[in-house]
C-alpha cells in the first residue's frame, strides 16, 4: 500500500488529552515507555501509523476501515505517522531536537480549565521559533463542559494565540473518548496536513532512533537476521541493495570512539508496509547486512545513515546561539560555564560541558561525538536538584 507520508506531533499541557486523541486515531497508546521516563531525558519517540478513511456516500471521515455510518467500504484518503513523546521534559526536548523529523502539529488545549496552561504557553512558545507551519487547535474534553464554557474557552484560545504562528490555525472542538467530532477534526487534518515536496536527489540522510537485534537467543549463525535500524528518514531515498554508513557508528570497547560502518540495506518497512524505497515519513526499519551484535539494545541510536561518504564527520565541540527557555515551573537562572549539559540533537542524546558562554553563543564539548548540522535544533537541559530540566534551546551555528 503506501509509506506514512508525514511525521504529525503531538503538543499540549499534560492531561490536556494528548494520549487520548492519538489512540483514538491510531488505535494504539503511544504511552508505554516507562523504562524510558526512568530514565529522565533520553528521546524515544512513538511512533504509531494514522489511517484517515473517507466514505463518499456519507462523505464522512473515519479511522475505521468500515464507514461508522453505512457499513460501506471507505477509501482510503491519508496515511500519517503521529510522533508522540511520554512525558513533558521529554516531549519539550523532542519538539526541539526532532524539529526537523516534524511535518506538523495537533496542539491540544482542553476546554475544561483555563488557557493557557503554563505548559501550553511553553509549547507555544516553541512552536513559533521552530517553523512548524501545519497546525491544527484540537479543544479537546468538550464532553465535560457546556456549550457556553466551551465557547468562552475558546475565546480564550484566540486570545492567547494572538500574534504567533497559529493565529489563524483552525480550532477543532472534539472529545475523543465520547467520540464528538472527530469526523471534523479528520476532515480538517486531511486538508491541512499537506506533504512537502520532498527533494528526492538531496543526499540521504536519517536519524536513527532505535535498533536492534531481531533474532531469538540460541538461532544459529546460519539462520542469524541482520542487525535492524530504526529512524526517520527526513531528506531524500532509502533503497533496497543501497549501500550505507552510519557516523558516528559503533564503540567497538568500552570508553573508546565509535567508528563508523558501511552496511547494506537488505529490507525496508514503515509499520507494517514492506517498501522497496523510502522516504521521509513515519519510523522506517531498515534490515541491515551488520553483525545483529552491533546493533541490540539501540547502540546506534543517535547515529545518522546516509550513502556511503556522505554523511559528515562527527564532531565533539557544538556552537549553538541559544535562548534561555522561561520556565513557569523553576527559576531557570543564566548558563554557567563550565557547567554540565545534556545535549538533544535530532535522536542524540549526549553529555557536555559548556566551555565558552559569549554573546549568546554556547561552546559545548561533548563527551561524545555527534554528527551536527548546521541550523538544526539543539536543546540543552542541566541539573536542577535531582533532575535534568530544559533550560536553553538554540541553533548549531
Ligand atoms: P496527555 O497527558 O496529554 O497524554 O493526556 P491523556 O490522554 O493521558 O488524558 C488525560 C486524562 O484525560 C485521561 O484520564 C483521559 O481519559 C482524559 N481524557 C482525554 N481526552 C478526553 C476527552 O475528550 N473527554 C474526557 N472526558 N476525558 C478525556
Ligand atoms: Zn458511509
Amino acid at each position: 500500500m503506501m509509506q506514512a507520508e508525514m511525521n504529525i506531533g503531538m503538543l499540549g499541557h499534560v492531561d490536556h488529552g494528548k494520549t487520548t486523541l492519538t489512540k483514538a486515531l491510531t488505535g494504539k497508546w503511544t504511552d508505554t515507555h516507562s523504562e524510558e521516563i526512568k530514565r529522565g531525558i533520553s528521546i524515544r519517540l512513538g511512533y504509531a501509523d494514522a489511517y484517515i478513511y473517507h466514505c463518499p456516500k456519507c462523505d464522512l471521515y473515519s479511522s475505521e476501515a468500515k464507514c461508522p455510518k453505512c457499513g460501506g467500504k471507505p477509501k482510503l484518503a491519508r496515511k500519517l505517522s503521529i510522533v508522540d513523546a511520554p512525558g513533558h521534559e521529554t516531549l519539550m526536548t523532542t519538539v526541539i531536537a526532532a524539529t526537523s523529523i516534524l511535518d506538523g502539529v495537533l496542539f491540544l488545549i482542553a476546554a475544561n480549565e483555563p488557557c493557557p496552561q503554563p505548559q501550553t504557553t511553553e509549547h507555544l512558545l516553541v512552536l513559533n521559533s521552530t517553523g512548524i507551519k501545519n497546525v491544527i487547535i484540537v479543544q479537546t474534553k468538550i464532553d465535560l463542559v457546556t456549550k457556553e464554557k466551551a465557547m468562552e474557552n475558546y475565546k480564550q484560545i484566540k486570545a492567547f494565540l494572538k500574534g504567533t504562528v497559529a493565529e489563524n490555525a483552525s480550532i477543532i472542538p472534539v472529545s475523543a473518548n465520547a467520540g464528538l467530532n472527530m469526523d471534523a477534526l479528520l476532515r480538517k487534518i486531511n486538508e491541512v496536513m499537506k506533504p512537502q515536496p520532498h527533494d528526492e536527489k538531496a543526499p540521504l540522510r536519517m536519524y536513527v532512533s532505535r535498533s536492534f537485534d531481531v533474532n531469538r537467543p540460541g538461532t544459529s549463525v546460519k539462520d542469524l537476521k541482520g542487525g535492524v535500524l530504526g529512524g526517520s528518514i527526513v531528506q531524500g531515498v532509502l533503497k533496497v541493495g543501497d549501500e550505507i554508513e552510519i557516523k558516528p557508528g559503533i564503540v567497538r570497547k568500552e570508553g573508546g570512539k565509535p567508528t563508523s560502518v558501511v552496511c547494506k540495506a537488505q529490507s525496508l518497512m514503515e509499520e507494517t508496509e514492506v517498501l522497496e524505497s523510502a522516504k521521509p515519513g513515519g519510523l522506517v526499519a531498515v534490515a541491515t547486512t551488520l553483525d545483529p551484535s552491533l546493533t541490540k539494545s539501540d547502540a546506534l541510536v543517535g547515529s545518522v545513515v546516509g550513502r556511503k561518504g556522505e554523511v559528515p564527520d562527527p564532531v565533539d565541540t557544538l556552537n549553538v546561539k541559544y535562548a534561555l527557555l522561561e520556565r513557569a515551573d523553576m527559576q531557570n537562572m543564566p548558563l554557567r560555564e563550565n557547567e554540565p549539559v545534556v545535549v538533544n540533537v535530532h535522536t542524540c542524546t549526549d553529555v557536555g560541558i559548556l566551555v565558552k558562554l559569549s554573546k549568546g553563543v554556547a561552546t559545548i564539548k561533548l563527551k561524545k561525538p555527534t554528527v551536527a548540522y548546521k541550523d538544526m535544533y539543539v536543546a540543552l537541559s542541566r541539573k536542577i536538584g535531582q533532575r535534568w530540566r530544559l533550560s536553553a534551546w538554540g541553533k548549531v551555528v
